[in-house]
């Protein structure tokens, strides 16, 4: 039994193969740069503990050609994660927005795309790119089921205190306008993970889970289920991102609409795309900004110091939230990572039962760890997410359901 994951981004089409009920990871990669001249196919295939690299380079001009190339590669000789497409029996989509209709996995029906299709707050492309990867997966794998694993569903826990904005109810009766949240396969991956390592039952567990990727939110989660977060209708506010400004005042759109003449358009491609660490600093890769403020950049030092002042503000927030705090889970690229941003984000904390340990926080221990000291009330966690591998559980939720 083999099941496919994949999330289709604008450019790049990520994706992983699972085997078994245990859901061993036997082979995943990427391709990048779709319908950009010189774009490349990374495989990785496992076996056993250790893992081969393939690299094919070569333009890939869209979404089905990236995916005949990725079937053409798990099927090749010396691979062989496949003999045929018929292995897959089901393939799990990350889909970004499921609205106020999805709180869990869905299979994926004629009427799920229609309505996918219309959802009105989603980002202009963001459910657009996976519902292209959805409709060539059905044509390539014609017998394997479809699963939709939304990437709102785990917020939509949330109480209406939490969730709607205050400005006229008919912009969220007609309109749906609400804070919907993003990356909630990551924050519900870690919190699972970190309440198993706790050994507390997760419907006991309090957590704030900060995903900090080039994409960067915080959940604050009370016995297990989410009660806020971070960003809101659309993945922009919040904290600062790589290339997302975050949370800013709505009245810097109306002022650069009217006094700096700039179109809507360009007002939302700049607070996307050029703004957050990029805005500041020039770059969006957190790592090159790190090594500029090592040599004394005073953009990317006030860049660092904004970046992690803001989590720690909805720290304090959530904390207020909660109430009994078990745990501060860092995940991501960067929370798993950098040890600079997390201890930067709860220094000062130590009134509030928040205290780091030094050396665990800049040690390089693999997996799932702690990083708190001995007189920490609340523990500090290190959790590598992996969202692949929820939607891959997800989608055998699904198939168990359909039994
Ligand atoms: P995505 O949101 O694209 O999945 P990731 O979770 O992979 O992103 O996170 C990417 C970010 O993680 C980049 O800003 C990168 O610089 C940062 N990162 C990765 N490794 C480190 C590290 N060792 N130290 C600091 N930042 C890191």
């Amino acid at each position: 039994m083999k099941i496919l994951v994949v999330n289709a981004g604008s450019s790049s089409l990520k994706f992983s193969v699972f085997e078994g009920l245990d859901l061993t990871l036997i082979s995943n990669g990427v391709v990048d740069d779709i319908g950009i001249p010189g774009g490349r196919i990374t495989v990785k295939v496992y076996r056993g503990t250790k893992f081969e690299k393939h690299v094919e380079i070569g333009n890939t001009v869209d979404h089905h050609h990236a995916f005949i190339k990725i079937v053409k590669q798990l099927k090749d000789q010396y691979i062989r994660v496949i003999q045929d497409v018929s292995e897959i029996i089901a393939v799990g989509h990350r889909v970004v927005h499921g609205g106020e209709y999805y709180s869990d996995p869905q299979r994926i029906t004629i009427e799920l795309i229609k309505r996918v299709k219309k959802m009105k707050t989603s980002g202009p492309l963001h459910n657009q790119k996976n519902l292209t990867g959805i409709e060539i997966c059905k044509r390539m794998f014609p017998k394997a089921l479809q699963v939709a694993v939304f990437d709102t569903s785990f917020h939509q826990t949330m109480p209406p205190r939490a969730f709607r904005y205050a400005i006229p109810n008919r912009f969220y009766e007609k309109e749906g306008i609400r804070v919907y949240g993003i990356h909630g396969t990551s924050h519900k991956y870690v919190a699972e993970a970190a309440a198993a390592y706790l050994e507390k039952p997760l419907t006991e567990t309090n957590l704030i889970t900060v995903h900090l990727g080039n994409g960067c939110s915080m959940a604050a989660i009370q016995n297990g289920i989410c009660i806020d977060t971070s960003v809101g209708m659309s993945p922009m506010p919040g904290l600062m991102m790589g290339t997302r400004s975050g949370d800013i005042d709505p009245s810097i759109i109306f002022y650069l609409y009217r006094n700096c003449r700039l179109k809507i358009e360009e007002i939302e491609y700049m607070l996307n795309n050029e703004s957050g660490l990029q805005g500041l600093t020039g770059m969006n890769d957190l790592k090159d900004i790190l090594n500029l403020m090592e040599k004394g950049n005073e953009n990317a030092t006030l860049a660092m110091e904004m970046y992690t002042y803001r989590i720690k503000k909805y720290i304090g927030a959530y904390l207020a939230v909660i109430g009994r705090t078990d745990a501060i889970v860092f995940t991501a690229g960067v929370g798993e990572n950098s040890w600079f941003v997390r201890s930067r984000a709860v220094e000062g904390l130590e009134h509030l039962g928040i205290i780091l340990d030094d050396d665990k926080n800049k040690s390089h221990e693999k997996g799932i760890c702690m990083l708190q000291s001995d007189a920490s009330k609340v523990k500090i966690l290190r959790v590598p997410t992996n969202e692949e591998l929820e939607i891959a559980r997800s989608t055998i939720e699904v198939m168990n359901r359909m039994q």
